[in-house]
């Protein structure tokens, strides 16, 4: 507290006047209730999710496979608004700020969990259910030691600390961990040398590393770690074959597990890489991703229309890309070309850097465009490919475009015909986050009439908090204080990798 009160002071003394403007003030605050409780909460978290790829995914549904997704009739049917994104001190969120706007329900620096700059630890909301005899999940296709499901039960200043963060899972207890992230678990690849699986096992979980083993499996707590880092994307592990378990799986093997609990549970399912795939700028991948998410929302809803003491939440934490699907030719008539050509797409960009390595030949290149990507690319282009691979040559030529050599992949294959697309015609402005407000829907029994409009990022958390009978206030830091502490440290207590999933 005291350094709180010398930055008062500082204030006072108009030390901050060189500080950029403030985002957080003058946000509208609209405060919907639910007017009543339920057993269990369900919190289902887009990662990195905007309306364009909704868009994408929803024009692709009806088009390719002939359905209606999941989501557009949850839409059409439920309380649903959007949420302003922005973190204490940025327009632009990463995952754990926007983690913690949900689980913890204030603003907090970009890259911390569950916690402030200057390190008062904070609640997060899954912690406070334990407490009152919950059980609780974390499915996810991210390492599951990751920024999103992390912020919603351990506090540590450095998101990426996940060797960690492992062990604080270990602390805290869930009864149902599943995702990936191998090399924070195994004795091998810990900094430490100790083997978490053994920790876990003698606490009494299950502990699985296979879909076989998971759908064995009758443990009813549970650890499932099904990849070295992330899970595949859906477009590998559905067309290349990669074999671990869907999102869809992991949520099916968890939810009887939790809803034998008699005191209800709480559980956060992550569809964590359509983030990455937009960050690498792969509009293949993003589209699987999404897809995947909504065979698992109709999943989570069935479960709820069986169980109605659920509550299900969707929300995206923030857009990244995002990839915008435009119009082309007269009158816009070849616009769903470019939508078709997707279909041709076989595997992310991250499989097929795989499989060209780090010195292609040119007929590699081209061929590994033709095969997975359903694209003829022009020697240029193939060039470009080789150039970024070999001696870390990259386009376009921006600071948005972060993320090499993905970005520069897809750039090789933008479409560059103006009236008949022959390539998916889908563009990214960048490889990063954005400021955009995102979607949020809430799915369950007695919301009728229940409007939810624009809300701030930060009430996610009070509509969980009234869904569960948790009432309790985080402290709060102000945007000033935050930036002098910032200002004073650099390296800070913070000090999250330079891009941000
Ligand atoms: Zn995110």
């Amino acid at each position: 507290m005291r350094r709180r009160e010398l930055l008062k002071g500082a204030v006072l003394a108009g030390a901050l006047a060189a500080l950029p403007r403030g985002v957080t003030q003058g946000a509208p605050q609209n405060r919907p209730v639910l007017g009543r409780r339920y057993r269990n909460l369900i919190v289902f978290v887009y990662d990195g999710f905007s309306w364009e790829d909704y868009a994408i995914a929803q024009a692709y549904s009806r088009r390719r496979l002939g359905r209606t997704l999941h989501l557009e009739k949850l839409l059409a049917r439920y309380p649903n608004g959007q949420i302003n994104t922005h973190s204490l001190t940025s327009y632009v969120t990463e995952s754990s700020a926007a983690g913690n706007a949900f689980s913890c329900g204030v603003k907090t620096v970009n890259g911390g969990l569950a916690i402030h700059a200057d390190g008062t630890p904070l609640k997060p909301i899954f912690a406070a259910a334990k407490e009152v005899g919950k059980a609780v999940g974390l499915v996810t296709t991210t390492t599951v030691t990751h920024a999103t499901p992390a912020s919603f039960v351990v506090s540590n200043p450095d998101r990426n600390a996940e060797a960690r963060i492992a062990e604080q899972y270990l602390e805290f207890g869930a009864e149902v961990y599943l995702g990936g992230g191998n090399r924070f678990f195994q004795a091998r690849s810990r900094p430490d040398g100790k083997d978490l699986y053994e920790a876990f096992s003698q606490k009494g979980y299950g502990v699985v590393r296979s879909a076989e083993e998971l759908a064995r499996s009758n443990a009813s707590r549970i650890i499932g770690i099904f990849s070295e880092s992330h899970l595949p994307y859906e477009i590998d592990r559905r067309f290349q074959g990669v074999g671990v378990p869907s999102l869809k799986e992991m949520v099916q093997a968890a939810l009887p597990r939790l809803a034998a609990y008699r005191q209800g549970f709480v559980l956060q399912v992550e569809a964590g890489r359509i983030d990455h795939a937009n960050h690498i700028n792969d509009p293949g991948a993003t589209l699987w991703d999404v897809l995947a998410a909504d065979e698992t929302l109709e999943l989570l809803t069935t479960f709820v229309d069986q169980h109605p003491d659920t509550l299900l939440l969707v929300v995206s934490d923030h857009a990244t890309g995002p990839g915008v699907l435009y119009g082309a030719g007269r009158s816009y008539l070849e616009s769903s070309i470019g939508l078709d050509l997707l279909a041709a797409q076989r595997a992310s960009l991250e499989w097929m850097r795989r499989v060209l390595g780090e010195r292609p030949e040119a007929d590699q290149v081209r061929e590994a465009y033709r095969a997975l990507k359903g694209v003829a690319l022009e020697e240029a282009e193939v060039q470009m490919v080789i150039e970024a691979l070999t001696r870390k040559v990259y386009r376009p030529d921006a600071v948005r475009y972060g993320i090499q050599p993905d970005n520069t992949l897809s750039w090789a294959m933008v479409q560059r015909n103006p009236s008949r697309p022959d390539r998916p015609n889908i563009g990214f402005g960048s490889g990063q986050h954005t400021a955009s407000p995102v979607m949020l829907l809430l799915y369950g029994q007695g919301l009728r009439g229940l409007s939810l409009g624009l809300l701030d990022n930060t009430q996610v958390f009070g509509l969980m908090g009234e869904a569960l009978g948790l009432r309790y206030q985080n402290p709060t830091m102000s945007e000033e204080e935050a930036l002098e502490l910032l200002k004073a440290r650099p390296q800070g207590v913070l000090h999250p990798s330079e891009v941000w999933a």
